[in-house]
């Protein structure tokens, strides 16, 4: 049996900020917490969305790159505090994941911990959360409109919080706000989005309609990405990039692959800090590589969105796409120490995204994958 759930209420394109102070009312929301990072609001985007509300917004800005639980209980203090009735994040998956633990942690009972993925916390999250409008100024995570939560745990473990009554009540993408991305963070955003697409389309999930909204996204994303990328000013790619970002974090219910599974750990070193889509981007093509064997229909289909020829290498493709983007070529270029990969391999083991990688993966073939990556 597949369970298939397809309903968010989701506003976009150019000026669809306009519609924040209707979507609260329609809410029923009077006192919203801001929950965004210091970047944004350096980038005057904050301000952008607050000038919108009707009141003045108490603003948490201290997201860090990777949610941490520490910044969870901070901004849960301020909810309570200011007596806020619901949460408006804005910013990159980092600010609206940590709006959703927020959102959990003052409606359920402490600890954290316990309602997490693996540790089979997803049926303790119940429908009592305050609202949350999600509003994204980058394209790539998707978790406008996803379901999970990655958090860093106050022991080092980063870990996925998976629930429907995580996924934000409204999404406002408004692709103006992403207009000055710099080309570095949009090409690594982007990759993002297109390792949702292509890990959730080769997910063995039964999910044809996942599957037809990630091949749609794969093919927007790999069009328009160089184009957001070299002219961050052309509203047309940032808007297909924002598109593609939203039907990645749509289809991506169906499970994630292990590209996901080795960023997640690699994302909850405390040194070096790693962005999440630059880890998948780095990550992907040693991936592909591997799984190819396993999903050769699926891989046909791939190559067609994504123009390839019929015997092209997607795994190449990708690796080309990095490069052209200026993204760098491996783990080791990004600073990632040699000695912290058994530690990732039993991560990415146990990580919740592992079981939906086409092929099934056992310690020595992440070994592999590790290393693979390592060296680009
Ligand atoms: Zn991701």
């Amino acid at each position: 049996m597949d369970l298939i759930t397809y309903l968010t209420r989701i506003q976009f394109g150019a000026g669809a900020l306009s519609c924040l102070a209707n979507e609260l009312e329609m809410l029923g929301a009077r006192a919203p917490l801001i929950i965004t990072d210091r970047g944004v609001v350096a980038a005057g985007l904050a301000a952008r969305v607050t000038a919108m509300l009707p009141g003045q917004a108490p603003i948490f800005d201290e997201t860090p790159g990777n949610p941490t639980e520490a910044a969870m209980r901070l901004a849960a203090a301020a909810y309570v505090r200011e007596a806020c009735d619901s949460i408006v994040a804005i910013g990159g998956g980092s600010s609206i994941d940590l709006a959703k633990a927020v959102a959990l942690i003052v409606s359920h009972p402490e600890p954290l911990a316990q309602y997490a993925a693996i540790l089979g916390g997803g049926a303790r999250i119940t429908a009592a959360m305050p609202p949350v409008i999600a509003i994204p100024t980058t394209a790539g995570t998707g978790s406008e409109v996803g379901r999970a939560a990655l958090i860093t745990l106050d022991d080092g473990r980063k870990l996925g919080f998976i629930s429907p009554h995580l996924i934000p009540n409204v999404a406002i993408c408004d692709p103006e706000l992403t207009l000055g991305l710099p080309p570095l963070l949009t090409a690594a955003t982007g990759m993002d989005a297109i390792s949702h697409c292509i890990e959730t389309f080769l997910s063995p999930r039964f999910n044809p309609p996942a599957d037809a909204i990630a091949l749609d996204g794969l093919s927007r994303a790999v069009r328009w990405l160089p184009q957001a990328v070299s002219d961050g000013a052309n509203l047309t790619a940032r808007s297909e990039m924002m598109m593609a970002a939203l039907q990645g974090g749509m289809c991506f219910q169906k499970g994630l692959g292990a590209v996901h599974a080795m960023s997640h750990p690699l994302g909850g070193l405390e040194t070096p800090r790693l962005h999440h889509g630059t880890l998948n981007a780095v990550i992907m093509p040693a991936v592909l590589r591997m799984n190819a064997a396993y999903a050769e229909a699926k891989y046909a289909r791939l190559r067609a969105a994504i123009g390839l020829e019929p015997e092209g290498d997607v795994a190449a493709f990708v690796a080309d796409l990095n490069r052209s983007l200026g993204l760098p070529a491996s783990l080791a270029a990004m600073g990632v120490p040699a000695d912290c990969l058994p530690r990732m391999i039993e991560g990415a083991i146990r990580d919740h995204s592992s079981a939906t990688n086409p092929r099934p993966l056992t310690a020595a073939d992440y070994e592999t994958l590790f290393r693979q990556a390592m060296e680009g």
